[in-house]
């Protein structure tokens, strides 16, 4: 779909170029020549390099478009990352697990990460979380 919307710009901007190159460029020897040419002719010329000038503004709009359409993707998925990572994090802090250990010196429970360590709050006796 992207490929196909950078393909369709790609040849809006060429044929637009081509039109208005060729067209304009034609419009232009046709007035400056010495040979007459009729009106039509040139003003036929002139409107092929206008509608030239339109296709590439028109695929210029498109680029700007699909640009912007891009950035927002870029943003959503941004924010959607971020959540996901909030949430994982949130659930690393909910399951961290802690113990009660009874202080061996003065015998108060404290609350002990499990796996680490800490001091009772009472005597400063270093305690184990198990
Ligand atoms: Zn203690």
């Amino acid at each position: 779909m992207k490929q196909l919307a950078w393909l369709g710009r790609s040849l809006k901007n060429i044929c637009g170029w081509i039109l208005t190159v060729l067209f304009g460029g034609v419009g232009v020897y046709a007035l400056l020549d010495e040979t007459e040419d009729g009106a039509a002719l040139v003003a036929f010329c002139f409107l092929l390099a206008a509608f030239g000038v339109l296709l590439i503004r028109s695929a210029r709009r498109d680029k700007k478009r699909a640009e912007a359409r891009d950035e927002e993707e870029r943003q959503y998925r941004r924010r959607q990352e971020e959540a996901a990572q909030e949430r994982a994090r949130q659930e690393r802090r909910e399951t961290v697990a802690y113990a009660a250990v009874e202080c061996p010196g003065c015998g108060a429970v404290a609350k002990i990460r499990k796996g680490g360590v800490g001091r009772c709050e009472y005597c400063g006796t270093v305690l184990e979380g198990k």
